[in-house]
């Protein structure tokens, strides 16, 4: 499991690896993410600061303004600049890790499709999956472990 959940950059300086699956998985059509990817909608893997172990390099935060206000730090490799993952809001021990970072980025499927009212209008969405316009009740959607987990790190 752990060795689906190795990722890095472009250039090679940051390897990393999961331990353990995320609490969840957000896939967000919000202009936001638009406008940092260059792209329909960004992926987000939501996990426990500590549950990333750097395996090589160090990410560095860089500061990009919202829509919303919050703050935002995504966290880029050094050298190549690729976004490794981000810390929104200022929560140190909770980070939205960039799934196509991932070796293997089937790994890790979204369990939530959230701003959805700006979701491009090629982008078909699967049934499945729940979407929801704007943001979402995350205690209705998340399993109880997960819950439990971000409350361990949030309170
Ligand atoms: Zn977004
Ligand atoms: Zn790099």
């Amino acid at each position: 499991m752990t060795d689906m959940l190795d990722g890095g950059c472009p250039c090679g300086a940051v390897r990393y690896r999961l331990g353990s699956a995320p609490m969840f998985v957000h896939c967000c059509h919000c202009r936001d993410c638009q406008r940092q990817t260059g792209s329909a909608f960004v992926l987000n893997a939501l996990i426990e600061t500590d549950r990333i172990r750097l395996l090589s390099g160090a990410p560095v935060p860089v500061g990009v303004p919202t829509d919303s206000g919050r703050p935002l730090d995504i966290h880029r490799c050094p050298a190549c600049q690729a976004a490794m993952w981000s810390d929104y809001g200022r929560r140190p021990a909770l980070r939205f890790v960039r799934v196509g970072t991932l070796d293997d980025p089937t790994a890790l499927s979204p369990d939530v499709h959230i701003y959805t009212r700006s979701k491009l209008p090629w982008v078909v969405l699967p049934p499945a999956v729940p979407a929801f316009a704007a943001y979402y009740d995350m205690k209705a959607l998340w399993p109880a472990a997960s819950l439990e987990r971000r409350r361990a790190i949030l309170g």
